[in-house]
């Protein structure tokens, strides 16, 4: 055990088997084999500390927030505070009040598409995406430009998988009125120039939305400085819970959209004669939310605070090099997406073989990654490939992880 820990620690400060031991997922059999868990970009694993909270909540403090006069209450409500605390920190917001709760990236897009949208797209605006995009990213704005008569305009890219920017910037001018790109792409890995795309659309007129999905695991995220608009990422990609999220906005757009959703705690006064909002964030997050949800996102931020991120970034950006290495010695392998700056991911297709059979092949060797689409089929579409096969990669994963990957692909191709 010892020899593997030294062996999968890519530098002196990173100790990555202590990571993994928080991680009690990770120490099982899958198929008779070690579980090596490249479906990261999917979702990441659980840390005990986030298993802890979330059962400590139910089992300590469970009861509904902002309404209750007793103590339970008034302890979950502290909880779901702080957690807001934590988030508005961790992505460097300047007020916490701009961290409104979703479901997840998901939700936070459609949020703004609805919100913003329905006020600020009319006839004859244009919606840029990139081609890159998950479909989360694109599909709202789709619904949207359809009904306000707007037009969805996808950004073309390079056969690297780069954002095509000379093609971007030739595409702006002030019938733009949003931008909407990943920060990380989910089925690819680029990692996009965000500061010169977001300067570029403000320059027209644009408004900027941000799909941190797989950038917030990976590196830290200040939303000050990428100077954007909105940005949304989802607790489950981030060590965190299913079915929570967050929208970050800025203050002044956010007062200006009106409720995404009626109901309870969202209202300042409800009558039949009419109705008023409630204030930031509260205006958008009508309903009982996901309480639990978000006192396990701010457990999951706790855990990740306490290790240094630069050496999460070297550990990780050791593990793709080296697959890359191994990729290059692999026959019949070909890369999918070679931008320069990739985080996370390494998507690819095996001469004569259908992704799914690839992966099908992997997870009875205990290797499990994700084939098709990804969610991206434009991006298919354009790279002219019917899918892919991604392992992507996450802080826990080792040397040792990438090397069981690659002796498993070759005996894929044994039978194939
Ligand atoms: N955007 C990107 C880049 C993603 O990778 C994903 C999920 O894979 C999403 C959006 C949607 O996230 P969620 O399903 O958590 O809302």
């Amino acid at each position: 055990m010892i020899a593997t820990v030294t062996k999968s620690m890519s530098n002196d400060v990173f100790n990555v088997q202590k990571v993994r031991d928080e991680f009690p997922i990770l120490d099982q059999e899958i198929n008779g084999h070690p579980l090596v868990y490249l479906d990261n970009a999917a979702t990441t694993q659980k840390p005990n500390a986030v298993i802890e909270a979330i059962s400590d909540y139910y089992r300590g403090y469970n009861s509904n927030v902002h309404r209750g006069a007793h103590s339970l209450s008034d302890r979950a409500t502290v909880a779901f505070e702080h957690a807001r605390d934590t988030v508005a920190k961790f992505v460097c917001s300047p007020k916490k009040e701009q961290v409104i709760w979703t479901r997840g990236t998901t939700e936070a897009i459609n949020l703004v598409a609805h919100s913003w949208g329905r006020n600020n797209i009319g006839a004859g605006d244009k919606i840029l995406v990139s081609t890159l995009e998950h479909h989360s990213n694109i599909v709202p704005w789709q619904i949207l430009a359809e009904e306000m008569g707007a037009q969805l305009i996808p950004i073309p890219i390079l056969t690297t998988g780069d954002i095509d920017i000379p093609a971007f910037s030739a595409l702006l001018d002030e019938r733009v009125k949003m931008v909407s790109v990943g920060h990380v792409s989910n089925a690819l890995g680029t990692v996009n120039p965000l500061k010169n795309i977001i300067s570029a659309a403000h320059a027209v007129g644009a408004k900027v939305f941000i799909d941190g999905a797989q950038a917030v695991a990976h590196f830290p995220v200040d939303v000050q400085a990428l100077g954007c608009d909105f940005y949304g990422f989802s607790g489950h990609k981030l060590f965190g819970p299913t079915g929570i999220g967050v929208l970050w906005g800025r203050e002044a757009l956010l007062n200006e959209m009106p409720p995404y959703h009626g109901g309870g705690e969202m209202i300042e006064s409800c009558s039949f004669s009419g109705t008023t909002f409630n204030v930031l964030p509260y205006k958008f997050e009508a309903g009982t939310p996901d309480i639990a949800g978000v006192i396990g996102l701010a457990a999951a931020i706790d855990y990740l605070n306490t290790l240094d991120r630069n050496a999460i970034i070297a550990h990780e950006r050791d593990l793709l090099t080296y697959c890359h290495q191994l990729a290059e010695k692999c026959s019949g392998l070909k890369r999918v997406g070679e931008a320069e700056n990739i985080a996370g991911v390494f998507s690819f297709l095996l001469d004569g073989a259908h992704p799914s059979d690839v992966g099908m092949l992997l997870d009875q060797q205990g290797v499990a990654v994700r084939t098709g689409h990804h969610c991206a089929q434009p991006l298919m579409e354009a790279l002219n490939v019917p899918g892919t096969v991604r392992a992507s990669f996450s802080m826990y994963n080792t040397r040792e992880d990438v090397e069981r990957f690659f002796a498993a692909l070759e005996k894929v191709k044994q039978f194939i």
